[in-house]
């Protein structure tokens, strides 16, 4: 089978298409036959080293496809049936051994693509808005690159939920869509001081939640704009790492929180897991959650759409094709 490997972090070019033989099942794993690999921003952490893996391996936390194969003990799926998967490395490849009970079942009326394009970013941000900072109707969120992956469904689910959301994007594409993803106010942060504008927003009394994906660039300046025992949510560092920060300022800020979570956390056991990925299921067939997929590559292409990703040159999700 073909897959994307890494042999030494480093740059897109780390990633090799090479030839490796079809898993067989071990026990307690399903082999499934990948019809779309999501990408996500971890698997360029992953690629570059900056989140540890032992080396050779094959990139890609999120996948959907078809069970050719299982293992001895597995009975939750057999072979045949139609599952989604996150938070398991190996996707970018035609063939995944995966354990079952990460694997959850695949809904009539979702397509294989949909459910590789929902399952990590759509289940981070129903547990960013729902169980890190239960968001509420009439209170205001701050998200960062609202347009991105996680972006433009976190800024769906927050408006679902009846609260103000106010979002920053670096261009105007971007504004237009996560406009329609239900933001209420835009903010061009690069253009714009995305802290005096959300003062004015707020009439100087600053936000519930801030949702921060970007890490280095914004998080400083998130933190002056939490109303006083206001969240911060720092979820990711696609601009970089945040550098070590003196406790101090939560207080003198305004006894701020801070967060710094992770999904596999949110889906610790196989009912979370299932409970979680329904919900978002649930939300795309009742037509509350719009996947953006625009982004298709060939596996063979993963370099081009990492490129991409990195380039702040996409919105909503990236899938790969094997
Ligand atoms: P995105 O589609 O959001 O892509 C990243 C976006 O970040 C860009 O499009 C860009 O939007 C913005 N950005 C700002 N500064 C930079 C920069 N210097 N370089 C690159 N991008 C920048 O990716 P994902 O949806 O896959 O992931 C978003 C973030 O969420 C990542 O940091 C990821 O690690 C994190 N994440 C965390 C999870 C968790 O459980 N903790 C789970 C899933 C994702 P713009 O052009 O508008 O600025």
């Amino acid at each position: 089978m073909k897959a994307i490997q890494v042999k030494q972090p480093g740059g897109p070019e780390a990633m090799e298409l090479v030839e490796l033989p079809v898993p067989e099942p071990k026990a307690g794993e399903a082999v499934v036959k990948l019809a779309a690999s999501g990408v996500n921003f971890i698997d360029v952490y992953n690629r570059e080293g900056r989140y540890k893996v032992a080396l050779p391996f094959v990139l890609g936390q999120e996948g959907a496809g078809t069970v050719t194969a299982v293992g001895a003990d597995v009975k939750s799926v057999k072979k045949g049936d139609r599952v989604a998967w996150a938070s398991v490395l190996g996707s970018y490849a035609e063939y995944a051994a995966v354990p079952a009970e990460r694997l959850v079942p695949v809904p009539a009326g979702v397509t294989d693509q949909q459910a590789a394009a929902a399952m990590l970013q759509g289940m981070t941000a129903h547990y960013l808005s729902h169980d890190t900072f239960q968001l509420k109707r009439g209170q205001t969120a701050l998200v960062h690159a609202a347009a991105g992956g996680v972006g433009l469904l976190l800024t769906q689910m927050a408006h679902n939920i009846g609260a103000r959301v106010i979002a920053t994007v670096s261009t105007e594409e971007k504004a237009r869509l996560a406009r329609e993803a239900g933001a209420d106010e835009i903010i061009l942060y690069t253009q714009q001081d995305f802290e005096a504008e959300t003062k004015r927003l707020t009439g100087g009394k600053g936000v519930d939640v801030v949702y921060d994906s970007v890490g280095k660039t914004t998080f400083e300046k998130g933190l002056n704009v939490l109303r006083p025992r206001g969240m911060m949510v720092l979820y990711g560092g696609s601009s970089g790492a945040v550098p070590p920060f003196d406790l101090i300022a939560l207080s003198q800020k305004g006894s701020l929180f801070v967060t710094r979570p992770t999904l596999g956390h949110y889906t610790l056991t196989r009912e979370e897991l299932v409970a979680r990925s329904g919900a978002v299921f649930g939300m795309m067939a009742a037509g509350k959650l719009k996947l953006r997929i625009e982004h298709t590559y060939p596996l063979a292409e993963a370099q081009r759409a990492h490129r991409e990703l990195e380039g702040r040159k996409t919105t909503g999700k990236l899938l790969l094709i094997p």
